[in-house]
C-alpha cells in the first residue's frame, strides 16, 4: 500500500522519532538538566529567520537545541515538587488533540470534544466520589480551577446579599472574606488576587500539629464577624506532607454560618479514588466546590486542571456570558459557558484516554503504588546516615531533612547542608529532588506522583543519595 504523504508527514515522523528517543532514554538519561542558561541560550536565541524553513528541518534543529535542557520530569526517578508524567494512551490522545486542533470553545466547533469532556467530567466525579449533580470545568490546572470554583463562590455568596456582581463588580460589594490557614497553597493566593478578592481578605485559622485546621477555631473564626460572607478555604492533601482537613466536621460549621467551602485537592482528592486511602477524604463530598489536576496524579501532559462546582448554576452565572439559563436537555454541553477561557484546547481527549487506558481499578492501583513507593523511599532514605524523616507520607508526600555533621551545628547549618545535599543529588543524574521551606526549617521533599515510579527506580534513587551522604560525610 502506498503511504499518503502530506506537508506534515515528515515533520510529524521526525518528532515522533524525537519523541521515543526520549521517552525510550528516560531509564539511562540523566534526570535534572544538563545543558546550562547560558547554553541554551547560544543554542536557541538565533537571530530570526528572514527566510522560510522546511517544517522538517526545524523540528530536526529544535531536537539537537534543546539537547540537555529538557528534564526528566516524565520519568520514574523525578520525585521533585509534584509533578506527574505521561500515560502512554493521554499521550497519544494528547498529540491527537493539536493534530485535530479543534476550538473546544462550543460544541459546534468541536461537536466529539464536547461530548468527550462531558463523559471525562462524569467519571471524573464519580472517581473522586463527588455529587454527580455537580458541574464541572477542564482548566488549565488547579489555580485555574480555584478561580473557577471561586468565581461561583462569590456570585453565589453576593447574589445572596443582593448584589449583582457580574454587572456591578466589586466596587462598593460587601466584603467577602476567605478563612484559611498558613498551610495554603500559593495557587489560592493568586486566585483570590484575580477575582479582585484581594489577599487581605484571608484570615488565618490555626492548625494542629499535622498541619490540620482546628475545629475551635475555625468555629470561632465563624463566629467572628458571622454575617460576612464567607469562604472557607480546606486542603485534601497538603502540599508539604499531604494532610487531609476533617471535612465532615468542618464542613457542617461552614454550612451552619452559610460559609461555601472550597476544597484544594491538587494531587490529594486522588485518594478517593483508592478504597485503601478513600477514608482520608471522608465529608469532602459534601463541599460546595472542589480543585483538583490532571496533569499531576493522574499522568495527563500538561496542562490540565478541574473545577466541580455543586451548585451548577452560580458557576454557569459566573462563567457564561449568553442567557443564565438555557434547558439542558435541549442543548449540547459547550464549555463556553463553564470555562474562564474563550478559544481553547480539547483538553478532554487526554483525560478520556488516561481514564479509559487505567480503568477505576487502574486509577486505585496507581494512586496506591505512588504511595508505596514514597513509603518505601522516605524509610530508606531515613536509614542513611545524617539523614532525618520529618515526616512519613500520609499518602505520596514526605519530609526528609540532612544534618550537617558539624560539631554544634545549628539549624542554620542543617538548611544550608540540607539545600548542598539536595544540589548535589540532582548532580548525580540519577534521581531529582526538591526543598522547601517547612516550619521554617529547609527540607527535601519525597514526591511520588509517577506512574512508571518503580521499586528499583526507588533503589537506584537511594543509592544515588547513599553516594552523596558517603561523599560529603
Ligand atoms: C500544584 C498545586 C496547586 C496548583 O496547581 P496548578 O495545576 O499548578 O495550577 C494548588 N494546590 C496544591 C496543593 C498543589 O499541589
Amino acid at each position: 500500500m502506498q503511504q499518503v504523504r502530506t506537508p506534515f508527514s515528515k515533520a510529524l515522523d521526525t518528532a515522533v522519532r524525537g519523541a521515543l528517543a526520549y521517552l525510550d532514554g528516560l531509564d539511562t538519561s540523566p534526570v535534572g538538566a544538563t545543558a546550562g542558561l547560558d547554553d541554551l541560550r547560544a543554542r536557541l536565541g538565533k537571530p530570526l529567520n528572514d527566510a522560510s524553513i522546511n517544517a522538517d528541518d526545524v523540528i530536526a534543529q529544535l531536537l539537537r537545541d534543546v539537547d540537555g535542557g529538557i528534564v526528566g520530569s516524565a520519568g520514574g526517578r523525578f520525585f521533585a515538587w509534584v509533578i506527574g508524567g505521561s500515560l502512554p494512551a493521554a499521550l497519544a490522545a494528547d498529540w491527537l488533540t493539536s493534530a485535530w486542533d479543534q476550538n473546544a470553545a462550543l460544541y459546534a466547533c468541536g461537536p466529539a470534544a464536547a461530548v468527550v469532556e462531558e463523559v471525562a467530567g462524569s467519571w471524573l466525579k464519580e472517581l473522586l466520589g463527588l455529587p454527580a449533580s455537580a458541574s464541572f470545568a477542564f482548566t488549565t490546572g488547579c489555580q485555574m480551577a480555584h478561580v473557577t470554583c471561586l468565581a461561583a463562590a462569590r456570585h453565589s455568596l453576593l447574589t445572596a446579599r443582593g448584589w449583582k456582581i457580574e454587572e456591578d463588580g466589586l466596587f462598593g460589594a460587601p466584603p467577602v472574606r476567605v478563612l484559611t490557614s498558613d498551610q495554603r497553597h500559593g495557587s489560592v493566593d493568586r486566585a483570590l488576587r484575580l477575582l479582585g478578592l484581594g489577599t487581605q481578605q484571608m484570615r488565618f485559622v490555626a492548625v494542629d500539629e499535622d498541619g490540620r485546621m482546628r475545629i475551635d477555631a475555625l468555629e470561632t473564626a465563624l463566629l467572628d464577624a458571622d454575617s460576612t460572607p464567607t469562604i472557607l478555604l480546606l486542603q485534601a492533601g497538603d502540599i508539604n506532607t499531604g494532610t487531609f482537613d476533617a471535612f465532615s466536621e468542618a464542613i457542617a460549621l461552614a454550612r451552619r454560618y452559610g460559609a461555601w467551602t472550597h476544597v484544594d485537592g491538587a494531587f490529594g482528592l486522588w485518594a478517593a479514588a483508592s478504597p485503601r486511602y478513600r477514608h482520608l477524604t471522608d465529608g469532602v463530598a459534601g463541599a460546595d466546590s472542589w480543585s483538583t489536576d490532571g496533569h499531576k496524579w493522574l499522568n495527563v501532559p500538561f496542562d490540565c486542571g478541574y473545577a466541580f462546582i455543586r451548585d451548577a448554576e452560580s458557576h454557569r452565572a459566573s462563567m457564561s456570558h449568553r442567557a443564565a439559563y438555557i434547558a439542558p436537555d435541549a442543548q449540547a454541553r459547550d464549555q463556553i459557558d463553564w470555562n474562564p477561557e474563550w478559544s481553547r484546547r480539547a483538553r478532554g481527549f487526554p483525560t478520556y484516554a488516561a481514564l479509559r487506558q487505567l480503568g477505576r481499578d487502574g486509577v486505585a492501583a496507581l494512586v496506591d503504588a505512588c504511595c508505596d513507593r514514597a513509603a518505601e523511599l522516605v524509610r530508606a532514605i531515613g536509614e542513611l546516615p545524617g539523614a532525618e524523616i520529618l515526616r512519613h507520607p500520609i499518602i505520596d508526600q514526605g519530609l526528609i531533612r540532612f544534618r550537617s555533621p558539624a560539631l554544634g551545628a545549628s539549624d542554620e547549618d542543617h538548611d544550608v547542608w540540607t539545600d548542598a545535599v539536595i544540589a548535589e543529588i540532582a548532580a548525580t543524574g540519577a534521581t531529582f529532588f526538591s526543598g522547601s521551606t517547612w516550619r521554617g526549617r529547609r527540607v527535601m521533599r519525597v514526591s511520588v506522583v509517577n506512574w512508571s515510579t518503580s521499586s528499583r527506580d526507588v533503589r537506584v534513587a537511594v543509592d544515588a543519595i547513599a553516594s552523596v551522604l558517603r561523599r560529603r560525610l
